[in-house]
């Protein structure tokens, strides 16, 4: 059994579709799809959402535009007009129409997943309805039913035991070949819509292949596979052969943006291989990750750069040590703000700590931070990791840069840089 993850990028247009379905046919084995929203859906919807609980009525145009963007998809994949997709079409947008139509919630995450997943409520009953009039005979499943969360809107937490209960119960492949499903969703017990997060569609390809004990799971992107470098940064960048699981959590973590980070832990729990591969190139094998196997893992450095960093360097005023009496308090106060912390140094009396600019969060932590500490602030710098470095790799991300800051261990070297 197969589950094969297809993200937006590649069903974004009528050929995008058609070339999804050249890869499917390709496969034999039985196969579960999991699909997230056509092209730039996701952002779309949420900017619909902004101006519904912001009650601006902006988001009429904005509707039309992500209707039309579906309809031009599907006028050119169904060229005969009474096909059943366009009665499910109709009625998933009138659906989503009512909603915009009510007055808001008085939570805006709650309000955010009801309209955000319509997105792939729309992809996957199209790709279905194509694969079925390309003869390929499939099955739609409404995830929310059978993939279960709490109710943390935006970010709900997966109901394992639930969960497993119900999804083998659902892909029971008793007279079906090929599942379509949505990335990104779930369900409340009471069948309320969640979503996992942001790009969380490789996550419940994770999740399903975990409670169904997959042999092999698949994530097709727009990339030859995972790369040492973003290959838009460098363009010399090459493509990894096969890493660790363990390594991939380490590449998520320093902001590789392959995989979603949440993904390699289930699979890594029950030791299913993921291939990472292209949907263009689609005979490529792409990179595969797996059990450690430190032969065939590749040592080539690997770059990754957050730029958009800010650099803070903070001492109490009263120049108590740093370890003993003020992390733990200052570690909370980080995580109250949710500002994601990225790399941190401490000497005796002062901490420095690169973080995201995210102005509105950065701003409430400092007036928490207060009298407490005096606090210096780097905007603009950028934040780069090196993996498996060596001197030349240090040499060519540094040369003729300011270091502000620099740490190395055996297997990662990190540079704030201006
Ligand atoms: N469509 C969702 C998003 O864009 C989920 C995903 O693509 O993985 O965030
Ligand atoms: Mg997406």
């Amino acid at each position: 059994m197969n589950i094969f993850k297809f993200g937006g990028a590649s069903v974004n247009s009528a050929e995008g579709v058609r070339n999804f379905v050249k890869i499917v046919q390709l496969y034999k084995e039985e196969t579960i799809i999991v699909l997230s929203a056509m092209g730039k859906t996701t952002n779309a919807l949420e900017e619909i959402t902004n101006d519904f609980f912001a009650k601006k009525k902006d988001y009429e145009a904005k509707f039309r535009a992500v209707k039309s963007y579906h309809y031009d998809i599907v006028n050119d994949l169904f060229p005969i007009k009474d096909n059943a997709i366009y009665e499910k079409l109709e009625k998933l947008f009138h659906q989503l129409y009512a909603y915009l139509e009510k007055e808001p919630s008085l939570d805006y995450d709650f309000d955010y997943d009801q309209i955000v997943s319509f997105g792939e409520m729309l992809s996957t009953t199209i790709v279905s309805e194509f694969l079925r009039a390309s003869g390929s005979p499939n099955k739609w499943i409404d995830i929310r039913t059978c993939l279960k969360t709490d109710d943390t809107y935006r970010e709900g937490k997966v109901d394992w035991e639930l969960s497993q209960k119900l999804v083998p119960q659902t892909f029971s492949f008793n007279n079906t070949f090929v599942y379509v499903t949505q990335g990104f969703l779930g369900g409340t017990t009471t069948n309320l819509t969640t979503t996992l997060g942001r790009e969380g569609s490789d996550y419940t390809a994770a999740i399903l292949s975990y409670l169904l004990d997959v042999d092999k799971l698949s994530i097709w992107k727009d990339v030859p596979g995972i790369m040492n470098a973003d290959p838009k940064w460098l363009d010399d960048a090459e493509k990894l052969e096969r890493i660790s699981y363990q390594e991939a959590i380490e590449l998520a973590f320093y902001g590789a943006k392959v995989i979603h980070p949440k993904t390699i832990q289930p699979i890594k729990r029950k030791k299913i291989p993921l291939q990472v591969r292209s949907f263009i190139d689609y005979s490529e094998t792409g990179t595969l990750i797996s059990t450690a196997s430190k032969k065939l893992e590749t040592q080539l450095p690997v770059y990754i750069r957050k730029d958009n960093q800010v650099l803070i360097s903070i001492r109490p005023t009263d120049f108590s040590f740093i370890l003993e009496e003020n992390l733990s308090q200052l570690f909370s106060l980080f995580a109250k703000h949710r500002v994601k912390v990225n790399l941190t140094q401490n000497s005796a009396i002062s901490f420095s700590v690169c973080v995201d600019n995210e102005e509105k969060r950065l701003n409430s932590l400092l007036g928490d931070i207060g009298d407490l500490y005096e606090v210096k602030y780097n905007d603009g710098v950028e934040l780069i990791t090196i993996r498996h470095h060596n001197d030349e790799a240090v040499e060519r991300m540094t040369k003729g840069r300011d270091i502000l800051l620099e740490q190395r261990s055996r297997d990662t070297a990190q540079f704030v840089i201006v």
